[in-house]
């Protein structure tokens, strides 16, 4: 605890890294051997869960305590009460267009989770992913979303068009070394060709653990599977790094986005983005597309594909079939 302090209060202040100043926080988990464990594995299991309890109450560091395998009487009340979500169909999975810029047509959609609760009313992601990756259920979530949306994706595509999904993969899920088999189960069992599918990981969570992520991230590129940057733009990831994974394509974030038509300086970044990501290879994607005037500036600048309330909010899928036979980007006539 001492050199947890000592460190928390040489991290208060912003520090020059690579000449940019960041200001960031940092929280500590700690396990003692051998009480908490006698081996490296065990041990750095138990100071993640001592770590996520000292980010959730904001303490700076916790000792792991065999309380908190349990978790506190309301995190195991939310760990059976998301369980029952997902076993009966409480989750629901929205889904928002993209649209290709060239052809103005709808090319795919991203698949993204609420839960309509039975007393709390309908909770946004916000409200239950940090608590389901903090109470080990995220790697359930995250497989109850694939399933649901490569059953979407298999729908859509019945009409002999090519229709791509994307599913959000949240930090944790990428250091499992168990995803891209899983996938690939999942993909075989639905029977999609692993290039419809688009898994976005964000920045941060490709650099929390870049060697492990990128070891995941290589296996699933090997596989056909096609990874996306979400939140491009947010992160403190070097652009040597970020030429180095084999992602296909990159998601600019949406507050660049949203800034660009007031904002000078966001119109260029967005604007540079969209070059250096071609530069790379990549294809880029701009969400947060709100007006008519941000999705002509963006198709102006080369921008591939745009995402947006403009074009349509995240829809539950029967909306959502509607609004693809009826919208200005449907995908035929
Ligand atoms: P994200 O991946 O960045 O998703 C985009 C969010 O921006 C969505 O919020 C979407 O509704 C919103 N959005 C889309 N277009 C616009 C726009 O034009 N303007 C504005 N202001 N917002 C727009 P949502 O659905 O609330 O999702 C929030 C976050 O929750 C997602 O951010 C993602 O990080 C996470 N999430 C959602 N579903 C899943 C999931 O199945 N698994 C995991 N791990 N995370 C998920
Ligand atoms: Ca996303
Ligand atoms: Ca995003």
């Amino acid at each position: 605890p001492g050199v947890a302090e000592k460190m928390l209060k040489i991290l208060e202040r912003p520090f020059k890294l690579a000449g940019q100043l960041v200001d960031v926080s940092a929280s500590f988990g700690i396990a003692y051997f051998p009480d908490h464990g006698d081996d490296s594995v065990t041990l750095l299991q138990k100071a993640d869960v001592a770590m996520y309890a000292a980010k959730r109450n904001h303490s700076g560091f916790e000792i792991y305590s065999g309380g908190l395998v349990q978790g506190s009487r309301a995190d195991l009340a939310f760990k059976s009460e998301l369980l029952q979500a997902m076993a009966c169909d409480e989750l629901v999975l929205y889904f928002q267009p993209k649209i290709d810029l060239r052809t103005g047509r709808a090319t795919s959609v991203e698949a993204l989770v609420r839960w309509q609760h039975p007393q709390r009313g309908f909770l946004p992601p916000d409200m239950f992913i940090p608590m389901a990756e903090q109470i080990g259920l995220i790697n359930q979530l995250t497989f109850w979303v694939l399933k649901k949306a490569l059953l979407q994706c298999a729908e859509l595509n019945k009409t002999g068009s090519d229709f791509t999904v994307a599913v959000n993969l949240s930090a944790r899920s990428l250091h499992d070394i168990r995803l891209p088999g899983e996938i690939a189960r999942m993909l075989a069992d639905a029977q999609i060709k692993p290039s419809m599918l688009i898994l976005e990981i964000t920045e941060s969570a490709v650099m929390s653990n870049a060697e492990e992520a990128l070891e995941v991230l290589q296996i699933l590129d090997k596989m056909g599977v096609t990874l996306s940057i979400d939140d491009f733009g947010t992160g403190y990831s070097s652009l040597a790094y970020l030429s180095k994974l084999p992602v296909d394509e990159i998601k600019i974030d949406k507050s660049f986005v949203l800034g660009m038509v007031a904002d000078q300086q966001a119109a260029v970044i967005v604007r540079s983005t969209i070059d250096l990501g071609h530069n790379l290879g990549k294809e880029v994607v701009a969400e947060g597309v709100e007006t008519l005037e941000m999705l002509d500036l963006l198709s102006e600048w080369g921008c591939d594909t745009a995402q947006g309330y403009y074009m349509s909010k995240p829809l539950p899928a029967d909306k959502l079939m509607q609004w693809l036979r009826e919208s200005q980007w449907k995908v035929t006539g």
